[in-house]
C-alpha cells in the first residue's frame, strides 16, 4: 500500500489552477498511480467503495491509499470523488487514446 500524496500544500479554499498545478507536478513525477489532495479530501470514502477492484483503503485519517498492484487505472475514483480531490495517471482519455 502507497501512502498517497503526503505533501500538504494543497488546502481547501486553494484556486483550481494550483490544484491543477499541484496534481499535473504529482503525474509528471509519476511515482504513483492515483494521486489525493489531502486538503480538499473530505473523506467521504466514495472512492473507496466504487473501486472495482477494492484497490482503495483509508489511512488512518481517512485519507484513501491506494494498493499500487491492484490497481487498474480505470479512473472510476477520479469520476466518482465530488471534490477533485483525486486524481488518476495512466488513463486512457489522458493519452489521447
Ligand atoms: S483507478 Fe480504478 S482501480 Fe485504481 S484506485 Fe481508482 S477506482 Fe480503483
Ligand atoms: S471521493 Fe474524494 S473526497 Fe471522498 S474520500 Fe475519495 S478522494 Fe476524498
Amino acid at each position: 500500500m502507497v501512502e498517497l500524496a503526503q505533501r500538504e500544500e494543497i488546502e481547501y479554499g486553494d484556486s483550481p489552477s494550483k490544484v491543477i498545478e499541484w496534481f499535473n507536478a504529482r503525474l509528471e513525477e509519476g511515482t504513483s498511480k492515483v494521486y489525493v489532495a489531502r486538503g480538499w479530501c473530505k473523506r467521504c470514502g466514495i472512492c473507496v467503495t466504487f473501486c472495482p477492484v477494492k484497490a482503495l483503503d483509508r489511512d488512518s485519517d481517512g485519507v484513501p491509499v491506494v494498493f499500487e498492484d491492484a490497481c487498474i487505472s480505470c479512473g472510476t475514483c477520479e469520476i466518482m470523488c465530488p471534490d477533485y480531490a483525486i486524481v488518476v495517471s495512466g488513463l486512457k482519455a489522458k493519452q489521447g487514446k
